[in-house]
């Protein structure tokens, strides 16, 4: 970020305005909306300018600004739709350490005036730092429409109402009550109406302290915008989120801004939190009354050790919901454009692991050898080798085909086509390190084979 937007006090301030033509009014009509006292500098000045000033909302001084009138200004702008001015008026700027804008030269100004969308005390400042001014108006339009008109006033009403939920205790209560308040703020037409906020507030009192519950949600494969409604709505309930270690960034910067964030280590290999230290935690936070969401990779339901932290919940009679997720093979499949189960190819799909209680897993590698079968395997990188041998050891095909997914669904994803008789050492080769899905008997369809095999390797 080269620029940094931040809300600046301006009720009161002086604000003044160098030049009187069209680039003048542009920046006025934004300037008036604020409680600021608007100063205009110009010899030849705009009607519509004339006309503010006739109605006492700035006042016009018709003569070029001086060093003075900037000092003791909070924003200076240069308008005056000449370059010799306006650097004259930057420099003056300067001098006096006074912020200062330039309209439409980026590089000589110290801020910007961004696309604004006013719902008043509501402000959406909008900046693209000069790189892509159509794009502002579009995002500006896009929030227009998302943004009642009415939201201002609410948030107006809601303020004058912050005395009155004192009432509620603080933490939780107070905060279900004013999501309450704001259930609706995005509703068209949605005003505040009389009397509303005394009933929920009166409701909000009568209610019983809230029992703390469990959420197991998926996160699905790592990109936000997989994840499920209903998974961004409890990272939006939560008081602390238990994640997993696969659970990216990204997502956990979605959570309520309030709650606690916790790590909890689990990867296939080297250091982890132990389980019982996991549903410990779990089970603690969740009868402390807090709501816990145990966030976990793809779907909770699959490798997660989902039932085990149930388990722990149902020993303490602790409420709990499971929120499906998009687990990695799902999303593997799509990116290899394949789907997982076809008609005359494979009735059925198997999730495997690669990584069983202790070390490499067991299964059924005779069903698995038989021509058109098709696995996932998860965790299963460091067991190629072991699932290669035993597969071809029970009659597979050596020319089956093999696709590894690394990281489906993230920006860095990469792909790996190749053959069952030579899976290892191609795996070993590709140097991944991420988390992959190995597909037995996919490969990727049609044309992509060459080019990702490609892509891959380099
Ligand atoms: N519950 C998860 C699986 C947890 S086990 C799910 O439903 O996806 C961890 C394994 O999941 C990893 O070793 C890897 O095999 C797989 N995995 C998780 N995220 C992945 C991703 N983005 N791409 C490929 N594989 C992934």
């Amino acid at each position: 970020m080269r620029f940094f937007p931040v809300f600046l006090r301006v009720a009161d301030q002086r604000i003044v305005v160098s030049g009187g033509g069209e680039a003048a009014v542009a920046k006025l009509r934004l300037l008036l909306k604020t409680e600021a006292q608007i100063e205009v500098y110009a010899t030849e000045v705009d009607p519509v300018i004339l006309g503010w000033a006739a109605e006492g909302r700035l006042a016009v001084v018709r003569r070029p600004v001086n060093a003075v009138d900037v000092a003791r200004a909070r924003l200076v702008y240069g308008a005056n739709d000449e370059a010799l001015e306006d650097a004259r008026v930057a420099t003056l700027a300067e001098n006096a350490g006074v912020l200062h804008n330039i309209v439409d030269n980026l590089e000589g100004s110290a801020f910007l005036t961004p696309a604004m969308v006013d719902r008043d005390p509501v402000v959406v400042a909008i900046g693209t730092e000069g790189a892509a001014p159509v794009l502002a108006r579009k995002v500006k339009a896009h929030l227009e429409e998302k943004l009642p008109a009415a939201l201002g006033a609410l948030v107006k009403a809601a303020e004058a109402f912050r005395p009155a939920a004192e009432a509620l205790p603080k933490g939780r209560a107070r905060r279900s009550f004013w999501s309450a308040v704001f259930a609706d703020a995005f509703v068209p037409g949605a005003a505040p109406e009389a009397g509303a906020l005394d009933r929920l507030l009166a409701e909000h009192l009568g209610e019983a302290p809230k029992k703390g519950r469990v959420l197991f949600v998926g996160a699905g494969p790592g990109d936000p915008d997989d994840l499920t409604m209903r998974a961004r709505r409890a990272l939006d309930q939560a008081d602390v989120v238990i994640h997993d270690r696969l659970v990216p960034k990204a997502i956990l910067e979605l959570a309520r801004r309030e709650a606690e964030i916790v790590e909890a280590g689990k990867t296939g290999f080297g250091e982890s939190t132990p389980q019982a230290e996991i549903n410990a935690m779990i089970v603690d936070r969740a009868l402390r009354g807090e709501v816990v969401v145990r966030l976990k990779a793809g779907d909770p339901g699959v490798f997660g050790r989902l039932d085990e932290e149930i388990d722990a919940c149902d020993a303490e009679g602790i409420e709990w919901t499971i929120v499906p997720g998009l687990t990695s093979a799902s999303m593997a499949a799509a990116r290899l454009g394949q789907s997982l189960t076809k008609r005359g190819r494979n009735t059925e799909v198997r999730f495997l692991t690669g990584h069983g209680v202790d070390g490499v897993a067991d299964h059924d590698w005779a069903s698995l050898a038989r021509p058109g079968s098709v696995a996932a395997i998860y965790m299963g990188k460091r067991a190629a080798r072991f699932i290669q041998g035993r597969l071809l050891m029970h009659g597979a095909d050596p020319a089956t085909p093999v696709s590894v997914v690394e990281n489906a669904g993230r920006p860095e994803e990469r792909i790996l086509a190749t053959h069952l008789s030579v899976l290892e050492p191609t795996l070993t080769a590709a140097g991944f390190v991420g988390p992959a899905i190995i597909f037995i008997g996919l490969s990727p369809r049609g044309a992509a084979v060459a080019e990702v095999r490609q892509e891959a390797v380099s």
